[in-house]
């Protein structure tokens, strides 16, 4: 008989998403008349930067020739990209990274999805809340959580992001050996200082854990006294794996391109105590079950990188910054209390009331849809998250409703 892997039984069945898009189309379904907005799902909205489409093109021209063709490449990324990505995301910040360090995957969805198979079943994992659920759910089906009792399952240590904290956690009450950081934050729009991360990694190195610190929204950092990466911090390159995206830096959510850095000084430990590289273990991961991005994809993620890329990419982030500024003008402006939105595309505003109640009172009477803080933990109760990824005329559009709404 086959028998299935019962740890996928403790899932929580209701996905946010699916329940957002059933009450969506119920509201659809009774109003046809009212053009629903949707400033929910964190999609970015623009067209590639012309330099990405110019080498994407250019790259499958080579595809279409026997003599430029590329097949299976290695692994890990080519040369070009990993070389391009340490020099300008890594060595130009004063840190030590080095290209064969950087694994080039197809998402940071799958990398911080699948970097917890290296680590032991019976690890302590400590995760915020709220948090982006891939963290969670993978750790569930991995059999590290215990059961979901009273809206928390009972092995994970939960760090809570409250107002009463600036929405960065404290350190854990009890020992974490894996601990999952994301700044600029998912949900909140929160950052994290120098000062805030060098706690973490001191924990890390005393306590021998090791932090996974997602930097998919790192772009949007304006404050250049916030560190767009965890190397920037004193002995982060022992304790730290970092992951990154070209989803939202580019717009290449439906492109799929993004990278972790495993530094060669990282280890964990066996049950004998004897150290192992997680730099090896990874790249025995990555080369076993995946075969590499394709060509065009990362000729198109290498041209991020050059002088135009560089322009053009910078020149969506201001767009959808000024999406963001007119979400958080407008909400502050009604009363509500707001963090992000400055140095993360995230604006999530303390509702005043249940979030799933914020939500269907901004669908049914503004026609808007946010997500509910909700369904990023028990620490999203009260708060919504808007998304400034879409056309500035739909976020003044939708802004409008919500103040009349709301008013
Ligand atoms: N990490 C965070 C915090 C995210 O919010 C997202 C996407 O929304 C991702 C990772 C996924 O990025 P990718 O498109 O590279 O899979």
């Amino acid at each position: 008989m086959i028998t299935i892997n019962e740890n996928y039984l403790k899932l929580q069945a209701s996905y946010l998403f699916s329940d957002i898009a059933r009450r969506v189309a119920k509201f659809q379904q009774e109003h046809p008349e009212k053009n629903v907005i949707k400033l929910g799902i964190g999609d970015v909205t623009r067209g590639l930067p012309p330099a990405c489409i110019a080498a994407f093109h250019k790259a499958i021209d080579e595809m279409a020739d026997d003599s430029t063709f590329h097949g299976y490449g290695p692994e890990q990324g080519y040369d070009f990209l990993r070389e391009a990505i340490a020099s300008h995301d890594f060595q130009s910040r004063g840190t030590e990274i080095t290209a064969d360090e950087i694994f080039v995957s197809d998402g940071a969805k799958c990398d911080t999805g699948n970097i917890q198979e290296i680590f032991s079943e019976d690890i302590v994992i400590a995760i915020p809340d709220p948090v982006y659920p891939v963290y969670l759910d993978t750790n569930v089906m991995a059999g590290r959580t215990g059961d979901f009792v009273d809206g928390r399952y009972k092995d994970i240590v939960y760090l809570d992001c409250n107002k009463e904290n600036g929405f960065v956690p404290a350190l854990p009450d009890r020992p974490a050996d894996l601990i999952y950081l994301c700044f600029p934050n998912n949900p909140t729009g929160s950052t994290a200082t120098k000062e805030d991360l060098q706690k973490w990694v001191d924990y890390a190195r005393k306590n021998k854990a090791i932090i996974l610190f997602d930097a998919a929204y790192e772009a949007f950092i304006q404050d250049s006294s916030l560190p767009h990466s965890i190397y920037e911090i004193d002995g982060a390159e022992e304790v730290a794996l970092e992951f990154r995206s070209f989803s939202k830096s580019a717009g290449f959510t439906g492109t799929r391109c993004a990278y972790t850095v495993v530094p060669k000084k990282c280890v964990g430990w066996d049950k004998a105590g004897t150290p192992h590289s997680l730099h090896d273990m990874w790249n025995r991961r990555h080369c076993t079950k995946f075969n590499g991005v394709s060509y065009p994809v990362q000729r198109a993620a290498e041209a991020v990188y050059s002088e135009e890329g560089q322009k053009q990419c910078e020149e969506l982030i201001t767009f959808y910054r000024a999406n963001a500024e007119v979400v958080l003008q407008t909400m502050e402006g009604l009363g509500y209390e707001c963090v992000g939105g400055i140095n993360s595309p995230y604006i999530w505003i303390d509702g005043k009331m249940d979030s799933w109640e914020f939500f269907d009172l901004l669908l049914n009477k503004a026609g808007v849809v946010c997500t509910p803080g909700a369904g990023f933990g028990t620490c999203g109760n009260g708060y919504i998250r808007i998304s400034s990824f879409n056309s500035h005329e739909n976020v003044i559009a939708a802004m409008k409703r919500v103040k009349e709404a709301l008013r």
